[in-house]
């Protein structure tokens, strides 16, 4: 079995400085926490931007100060959300990549939101396709609901998604798939032979389904994106969630991934070897 590769998702689009004060907004406080996820074990840095407002961004100005900074500190991977939230069109949700970020996130479909749709029509998501291909950028598919599994597929198949594949099953965000092991297992069992993927999860079940993820081989998701709290009543920070996914690794016997380790497991030099010499 790989070693487990952990995503510190630090800031995500929706929460906020009201709703706890550990969020980081600006691009200092996010590559500090990214940092500080780092060194509790974190492999991959999972990426939004914020306005100066704090409201979530595409522009590629605060992108730039934010992988800057966390290169200035480490050499986590560093993966870009191409989300709905952010951007409108097309070209403004991918306006990331042109600093060519090792990955990027890549939803196959649309679902909703709570207060919006997680809007993905096939043509956005072809251009986003295309625009990761030109780059080298290797996306992780991510999967709110399960027919994106099957658009996911399609999309390698005619050449768009580079293989192996890279999948995230998103479960417990209100208007996708709910968070139960069931769904958990009915996402893994229809995914291809070869692939790699992990589990982010919403609400108190994020901690077994890690541990399902863990003792099936697939990697975690964790960080204040995806869980303000901790606890019932007691707030999350970044580092202290990826603290917890190590100690569960370790309890189960399975080691944890550095950077370099996690870029061999997800073929991403491989891939930007073969990308650049096409
Ligand atoms: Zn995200």
């Amino acid at each position: 079995m790989d070693k487990l590769i952990i995503t510190a998702a630090v800031t995500g689009n929706v929460p906020t400085r009201e709703r706890t004060p550990y969020v980081p907004v600006t691009p200092k406080e996010i590559a500090q926490s990214v940092y500080e996820s780092y060194l509790a074990g974190a492999a991959v840095a999972h990426v939004h931007a914020r306005d100066e407002a704090g409201r979530p961004t595409h522009r590629i100005d605060v992108f730039k100060e934010i992988v800057e900074r966390i290169r200035e500190k480490c050499d986590i991977i560093v993966q870009v959300s191409t989300g709905a939230r952010a951007g409108k069109t097309a070209e403004e949700r991918g306006e990331a990549l042109d600093l060519s970020p090792e990955m990027a996130s890549l939803t196959t479909g649309s679902s909703n939101f709570p207060d919006q749709c997680n809007f993905n029509p096939p043509s956005l998501v072809e251009y986003l396709c295309e625009r990761m291909k030109t780059r080298g950028t290797v996306p992780e598919i991510e999967i709110f609901d399960s027919a994106m599994i099957w658009s996911g597929l399609s999309l390698i198949q005619r050449g768009l998604i580079p293989e192996p594949p890279h999948f995230n099953l998103v479960l417990g965000v209100p208007g996708s798939l709910p968070a139960t092991p069931k769904n958990l297992f009915f996402l893994y069992e229809n995914l291809p032979r070869d692939c790699t993927w992990q589990v982010s999860s919403i609400g108190a079940i994020h901690v077994p389904l890690s541990m399902i993820a863990i003792a099936l081989g697939g990697h975690v998701r964790t960080g204040l994106e995806d869980n303000i709290y901790y606890d019932k009543g007691v707030l999350a920070t970044n580092p202290r969630l990826v603290e917890r996914i190590v100690d569960i690794a370790r309890a189960a016997g399975r080691d944890v991934a550095g950077p370099d380790e996690a870029r061999r497991i997800l073929s991403l030099r491989t891939q930007r070897a073969a990308t650049a010499m096409s």
